[in-house]
């Protein structure tokens, strides 16, 4: 049987995060698993903010690299009428549009370090009591690994959910996302009022748009009637290549997001980190920074023999992204919409794009 020291399900940001920390701080005995082969293609509009910019590039990625930078035409909408041109100074978009890109030179980066990962391997069960990883390798076949540590970072359908299955999801957000070719100029815009309590982006750069919706999950929902609302109002279906038709837009890939922060440590010896903890803001779906953050705050715990820097990390998510939920609820309710797009776009216009940037986009 094979017997590693740390052991790392998901090659995502959150595990790569953690791998390299491992390495930095001089352990070498990892094996990370990963259920795809690199690239991989991720539900995700791939934006990055300064601070998640920074952070990349801490752990050794420049994600200018990945094609990322900053376009400045920035606008906010509300019920199909432009409120608000926003003075980008945060967020990075990349010209894939995705996330691809920027996953795969994680990935590259950390196999080039020396880190082991093993591709198209899956965990399918855990025994915590014996330390042992059942995985199943590209054949099909299963087979045993010892750890001393795991580190779930497998996002949020992976077996970790079930493992932490006790604590009932109560809230959760659905995100739904098209990618096609179009004509649009290069350009962000945020669209409120299309869903109930979420928003819309329709994100273009190099000939290529992203739609997506994201909104507060509630169950018998029409999500794809809505986003198909959304996409006649602004014009999008019928004019674009790829997207000639309503054929198209069931092609579209959708997931979900965590609200609310879980238990970081189960027993001693196993970490969670990145979508699995929850470690993604309820209000704005920005997940990859805090991805990142746990991820090597994991590591920390690893190095140092304790859990509590991951312990501490999440502490001060639960804090924040409770703050964030309780704006969630408040921002979508219509006299604050009013107020906001109605009379504070108009009125107090630096206002609304300095709270925009400060607390939405700058995380
Ligand atoms: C539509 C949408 C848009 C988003 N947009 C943004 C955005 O613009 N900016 C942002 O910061 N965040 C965004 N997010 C959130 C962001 O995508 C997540 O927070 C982030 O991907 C979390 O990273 P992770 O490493 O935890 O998980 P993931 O990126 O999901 O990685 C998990 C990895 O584990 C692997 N895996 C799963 N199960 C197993 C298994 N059993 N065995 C082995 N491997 C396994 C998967 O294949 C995957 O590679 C968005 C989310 C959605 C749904």
């Amino acid at each position: 049987m094979r017997s590693f020291k740390v052991v790392i399900v998901g090659a995502g940001p959150a595990g790569i995060a953690c791998a390299l920390e491992l390495l930095r701080g001089g352990h070498n005995d990892i094996l990370v698993i990963e259920k795809y082969a690199f690239p991989r293609y991720k539900c995700c509009a791939g934006y990055i903010t300064s601070k998640t910019f920074d952070t990349y590039k801490a752990l050794g990625l420049d994600p200018a690299e990945c094609g990322y930078s900053f376009i400045n035409d920035f606008r906010l909408f509300r019920k199909g009428r432009e409120r608000q041109q926003i003075d980008n100074k945060f967020l990075y978009t990349s010209k894939t549009i995705d996330r691809v890109d920027l996953d795969d030179a994680f990935f590259r980066l950390a196999r080039s370090s020396g880190i082991r990962i093993e591709e198209k391997t899956e965990a399918v069960a855990v025994d915590p009591d014996n330390k042992l990883l059942t995985v199943r390798d590209p054949a099909g076949n299963d087979s045993q690994i010892s750890f001393d540590f795991l580190v779930f970072a497998d996002g949020t359908g992976g077996i970790s959910a079930a493992l932490q299955k006790k604590r009932k999801v109560k809230r959760r957000n659905i995100a739904l996302q098209l990618i096609f070719k179009s004509e649009l100029q290069d350009g962000i815009e945020i669209h409120f009022g299309a869903s109930k309590r979420g928003y819309v982006w329709v994100s273009s750069y190099g000939g290529v748009t992203n739609v997506g919706m994201t909104d507060l999950f509630k169950p018998g929902v029409n999500y794809m009637e809505l986003f198909e609302k959304f996409m006649r109002s602004r014009g999008l279906i019928g004019k674009n290549e790829g997207l000639e038709d309503l054929e198209q837009i069931r092609k579209m890939k959708a997931a979900f997001t965590p609200i609310g922060i879980r238990k970081p440590v189960v027993g001693d010896n196993i970490y969670f980190v990145g979508d699995t903890l929850g470690a993604c803001d309820p209000l704005t779906l920005s997940g990859l920074r805090y991805g990142l953050k746990s991820g090597s705050a994991a590591a920390r715990s690893i190095l140092s023999g304790s859990p509590n820097p991951l312990k501490k990390y999440a502490f001060a998510l639960r804090v924040k992204f409770a703050l964030m939920a309780a704006l969630q609820r408040v921002f979508y309710i219509r006299p604050v919409q009013f107020l906001v797009f109605n009379v504070g776009t108009k009125v107090f216009g630096g206002v609304v794009r300095w709270a925009f940037n400060k607390f939405l986009v700058s995380k």
